[in-house]
């Protein structure tokens, strides 16, 4: 039945290059879907109109094809019924989703400006914790749960700018399945009240990720683990739109470490000693400056992505070399290291002699 279709999609937000491991994110939904014999999505999340980079939606589309991780649907690869695939054109179909929210009393409008903001931080931080907006202090600020309803409607009908925040119930707990962490729990008591919509009617990734997954019928979303903290407002928000039954399997993969394991792989790690961390180069559409890419450094795809598929990840035996239909054979959650992946430069160089040594002459 086409509802029981397995659909994956990568969802990367056009800031800048895709690091590897944003393209290892892609190749295991990828791997995942194929085997599954399910659809494979790119969805452009670009709702943070500060953070647009030029050049980097294209830089993705051309990442993925060098790579061979294709998608059915999506930006760049034709439409499916679900078009469109960038977020920014999707705007006007999240806002009823938050009134929905509003109207059953699991959200509210907040009218704080950011100075308001900033002087609970500095009051916060003058005790020495960090301000939260949650059921703690809610009732300080300026929104229609503190306010009569005469005054918010007042601030409403004079166009007060204002976003929409998830009212999180104290004192509960929250669980779910992880496909890589097993069964997690929560306390509602570290979820904050976060923005789902934000003053220029843009939806946040919290809200437009979840529509989304939910309109494009995702069964299993694949993203980094510095989603993990989030995931309980997300499991929220499923629950009280009433999707909860259509909630995707979610797998937080566990973050790309330097060579000597500590810290996240970045940028300045490859320069520093001297390897890429991108697929293809760079050019930095302000600076001018160029980040190097593997393809660029003389690596076959094919090495790239079998390195990149073991970085994190094994298929319970000791086999190190596969084509992509055997990695679409192999892989499986149940594999993927709950602990960070060290990146091994020389090991990404062995790689690439093995299949440099495979071509014909
Ligand atoms: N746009 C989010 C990011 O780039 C996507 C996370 C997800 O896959 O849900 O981190």
């Amino acid at each position: 039945m086409e509802s029981n279709k397995v659909r994956l999609r990568f969802a990367p937000s056009p800031t800048g290059p895709l690091h590897m491991g944003g393209v290892r994110t892609a190749l295991y939904s990828y791997l995942f879907a194929k085997q599954h014999g399910g659809d494979f999505i790119l969805r452009i999340e670009d709702t943070d109109q500060n953070r647009f980079v030029p050049g980097a939606e294209q830089y993705i589309i051309d990442a993925l094809n060098w790579c061979g991780i294709i998608p059915n649907e999506g930006v760049g690869f034709g439409d499916g019924k679900h078009a469109p695939y960038r977020q920014s054109e999707r705007k006007p179909l999240y806002k009823q989703y938050a009134e929905q929210l509003i109207g059953s009393g699991h959200a509210y409008y907040a009218f704080d400006t950011a100075a308001d903001m900033e002087i609970k931080r500095k009051q916060a931080e003058s005790t020495g914790k960090s301000f939260m907006y949650d059921a703690q202090t809610r009732m300080q600020m300026q929104n229609s749960l503190s306010q009569p309803a005469s005054e918010v409607n007042n601030l409403l009908n004079n166009n007060t700018p204002y976003v929409i925040r998830l009212k999180v119930m104290p004192d509960n707990e929250v669980a779910f399945d992880d496909l890589v962490r097993g069964h997690v729990v929560f306390n509602t008591n570290i979820v904050d009240d976060k923005v789902l919509l934000k003053s220029d009617g843009m939806p946040t990734y919290h809200l437009a990720h979840i529509v989304d997954d939910y309109l494009m019928q995702i069964t299993h979303a694949v993203r980094g683990e510095e989603w993990l903290p989030s995931a309980p407002a997300h499991i929220l928000i499923y629950k009280y739109l009433g999707w909860e039954s259509k909630m995707p399997h979610y797998a937080h993969l566990p973050l790309l470490l330097k060579p000597d394991g500590h810290g996240k792989l970045s940028k300045r790690d490859g320069d520093r000693l001297g390897f890429p961390v991108f697929p293809l180069n760079w050019t930095d559409p302000i600076t001018a400056e160029i980040s190097s890419g593997y393809r660029e450094r003389g690596y076959l795809p094919q090495a790239f992505v079998n390195m990149l598929a073991l970085l994190g990840w094994n298929s319970g035996t000791t086999q190190e070399l596969f084509t992509m239909p055997q990695l679409i054979n192999a892989f499986s959650f149940k594999h993927i290291h709950k602990a960070g992946a060290k990146f091994d430069p020389e090991k990404a160089k062995w790689f690439n002699e093995q299949y440099v040594r495979a071509l014909p002459d």
